[in-house]
């Protein structure tokens, strides 16, 4: 049937198949995630009293925006939060993070980051790279790493050791460009823990990036004072045009907030402008767009490991996020495998992505991404940096019939240029 629209190798197809029947039971666990998530949020839009008034967009200062206050407590009734900053303002899921450590910490206070080396892009923001340019370290914020042990892991012994006298106790919930593990609630549960155990007031930040609505519950359930991510992930249901939030306790929200706008102005400022029904129902969405772009993920782990590549995790491993990753051992496959991925999607499928240097990143990046937002990754996306281990990253899918096309297209782009054989 498939091959009715895309030319699709034969042996590709049997193989996809048999690949397919072995989700079956992590489609199940899906889908039964999902359902739970999605009375949730439906339950959240019910107790806020959402009502249409609430789409109509506000323009200039933005004073009394019922939409935008109404938004803010969905999503804090979502995550079980005391309050939450929800804007179009936040450019990307890194302004979100910049905000959230620029609005917690001042100069002398020390950012452990508890899950090694945070993401590329805060390398800059936390002065791990780069001199004078307004970093937290060029405003004399101290900053320690505890690494991950020899397994990913994180090393809670360690953290206990390192974490003494942190403001800030850092942790990423997602993989991002590495192979580690990503980090279970149960498992932030137990950081938490451990942290409060040596360092009670410790302000507890998680980069929860990727992460949101894959499990029944999200870290704010298990103690994490602040959570902050992208609405072009996640939490945007692939409906929301940009954006980021940033989730948690109520007087950091509020020095959150005095550094998103102005120290006194905060939440009460911020004109929505057209943005705030994608919001709302991007969140909506998003607990079902997450199911089928987790479905993507689990179809793609399992055809790799079928097609005898080392993959991570595993395709019938409870997920925490929606990444997969997939060693494909050189650049050329990389390449191909990110051009397949293009052509296989809604967008720009005729075009073929280039590595590049992308900012805040430091090695060149090939990066597929058809998509109806500009780098949406809740919609199928694949990342590569060009290095070692030269492994792809891949994300998303709206819907799920329609991502597996797009990794059967990766796959055939593989076969079609000699690097693969079924
Ligand atoms: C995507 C992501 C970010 C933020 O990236 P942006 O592209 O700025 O939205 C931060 N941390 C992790 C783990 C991410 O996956």
């Amino acid at each position: 049937m498939l091959n009715h629209f895309f030319n699709i190798d034969q042996n590709l197809m049997q193989l996809s198949q048999k690949a397919e029947e072995k989700c079956k039971s992590s489609f199940e666990r899906i889908e039964e995630v999902c359902a739970y998530n999605e009375a949730k949020v439906l339950a959240a839009f019910s107790k806020c009293k959402v009502s249409e008034v609430h789409f109509k967009g506000s323009t200039g200062y933005g004073y009394d925006d019922f939409g935008r206050e109404t938004l803010d407590k969905v999503f804090a009734e979502v995550m079980r939060a005391e309050d939450a900053l929800v804007r179009h303002n936040f450019v990307s899921g890194t302004h979100a993070l910049s905000v959230a450590l620029f609005g917690v910490l001042r100069s002398g206070d020390k950012l452990v980051s508890l899950t090694g080396k945070p993401y590329d892009t805060l390398e800059e923001v936390i002065g791990i790279r780069g001199e004078g340019n307004g970093s937290l370290k060029d405003f004399g914020v101290l900053y320690d790493q505890v690494d991950l042990n020899q397994s990913g892991q994180v090393d809670i012994e360690q953290v206990k050791k390192s974490v003494t006298g942190a403001k800030v106790a850092y942790i990423q919930r997602s993989r991002g460009y590495s192979l580690r593990p990503s980090l279970t609630i149960k498992k932030i549960g137990e950081i938490v823990n451990a942290v409060r155990s040596v360092e009670p007031n410790a302000i507890i930040m998680i980069d929860n990036c990727y992460g949101e609505f894959v499990e029944k519950a999200e870290p704010t359930q298990v103690g994490a004072d602040l959570i902050i991510g992208s609405l072009i992930k996640n939490p945007g249901g692939a409906i929301a045009e940009t954006g980021g939030y940033i989730a948690g306790r109520k007087d950091l929200i509020t020095l959150c907030s005095y550094r998103l706008t102005c120290v006194g102005m905060g939440k009460e400022v911020g004109c929505t402008l057209n943005q705030s029904k994608p919001m709302f129902m991007g969140l909506f969405m998003a607990p079902s767009v997450v199911a089928n772009a987790l479905k993507t993920s689990v179809f793609a782990l399992s055809l790799f490991d079928e097609l005898g590549f080392e993959v991570f995790p595993r395709y019938d491993e409870t997920r925490t996020d929606i990444i997969a990753a997939i060693k494909l051992g050189d650049a050329q496959k990389l390449v191909a495998f990110c051009e397949g991925i293009q052509k296989g999607s809604p967008v720009d499928s005729f075009v073929a992505p280039e590595p590049w240097d992308m900012p805040g990143y430091d090695s060149k990046v090939i990066m597929a991404a058809g998509t109806f937002t500009m780098g949406a990754s809740i919609e199928l996306s694949a990342d590569a940096p060009l290095r070692e281990p030269y492994a792809v990253w891949l994300q998303g899918g709206i819907t799920y019939n329609t991502g597996k096309i797009g990794i059967l297209c990766a796959t055939q782009s593989m076969l079609d240029k000699g690097l693969l054989k079924i």
